[in-house]
């Protein structure tokens, strides 16, 4: 935001920082509603090293640790990140495939949404001016649930990102649910439900074999826009590489056993 203002881009006569109210960047794993509970002023540092992120959402430290720089991440909160909406930003991307949620609490009470409701738009949320995010809720991932986030960037700030989970039915053989989405290229994080549509029903063995059909109905969900980060066609291609690189690479968990 400073950022933004030393632009010129945006203009206050007063600002709060939210930063120095006590109680607001605790990272716990809530055992009763088995939820990851993110504290909306935990520094991006914090997340990435944090035992209850590692336990249970380790997907979420990889994607901190791509984020920024040091001095960035030990600065930059995740509550930030979230209410500037910046097009440009990963951990959004991760957040919509996990079903999350995000808490805020105003001036007429506190009330939970999703994070596909959160995000409407480029630097455009549904966070009331009078509200402040508390907390994001991330539901559990299950056992049989793998994940990968891929990101693609020339610039400071990222120029694609991709997450992807697939989750597998009980006898381990095809896949019972898959969540995909891509940043950066939309003007808000995407699940690309034709993707995962496609990748549903089909084993890991088929899937890999059709990686490029599967990947190629990414164009049907993003109209990228052509700027500094390429032309709309270079993204749309980058796209489906990424989603078939990034569907490659869970299937190749499935080997491991770490969730
Ligand atoms: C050089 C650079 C590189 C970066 N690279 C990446 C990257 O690779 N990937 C990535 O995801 N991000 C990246 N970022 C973004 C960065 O990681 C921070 O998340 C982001 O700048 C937010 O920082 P902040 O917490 O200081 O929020 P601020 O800048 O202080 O706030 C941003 C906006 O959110 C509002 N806000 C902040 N907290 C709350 C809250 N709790 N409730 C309501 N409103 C709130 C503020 O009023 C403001 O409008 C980069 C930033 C910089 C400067």
């Amino acid at each position: 935001m400073l950022l933004a203002m030393k632009e010129g881009l945006l203009r206050y006569t007063e600002l709060i920082d939210l930063k120095t109210v006590p109680g607001l960047d605790g990272i716990v794993y809530d055992a009763a509603t088995k939820t990851l509970r993110l504290g909306a002023l935990a520094t991006h540092a914090a997340i990435e090293r944090a035992p209850a992120v590692a336990q249970h959402l380790p997907l979420l430290a990889e994607v901190e640790r791509t984020v920024a720089n040091i001095r960035v991440k030990s600065a930059g909160t995740i509550g930030g990140n979230l209410c500037f909406a910046e097009p440009h930003a990963d951990p959004g991307t991760l957040f919509v495939t996990c079903d999350a949620s995000v808490r805020l609490e105003g001036t007429t009470g506190g009330r939970d949404v999703s994070i596909d409701d959160f995000f409407l738009g480029a630097y455009e949320t549904s966070r009331e001016p009078h509200e402040v995010m508390t907390e994001i809720r991330i539901p559990p991932v299950g056992p049989r649930t793998r994940g990968v986030y891929l990101k693609f960037g020339i610039h400071e700030r990222p120029t694609l990102g991709v997450a992807a989970l697939l989750t597998l039915d009980p006898d381990r053989d095809a896949v019972a649910d898959a969540r995909i989405a891509v940043g950066c290229v939309n003007p808000r994080p995407t699940r690309l439900r034709e993707v995962e549509d496609r990748a549903r029903g089909r084993t890991v063995a088929e899937l890999l074999r059709t990686l490029a059909e599967v990947g190629a109905a990414s164009a049907q969900a993003i109209s990228p826009v052509s700027d500094l980060h390429g032309s709309a066609d270079y993204k749309m291609e980058m796209t489906a590489v990424f989603v078939r690189r990034a569907l490659r690479a869970v299937c190749g968990r499935f080997e491991r056993p770490a969730a």
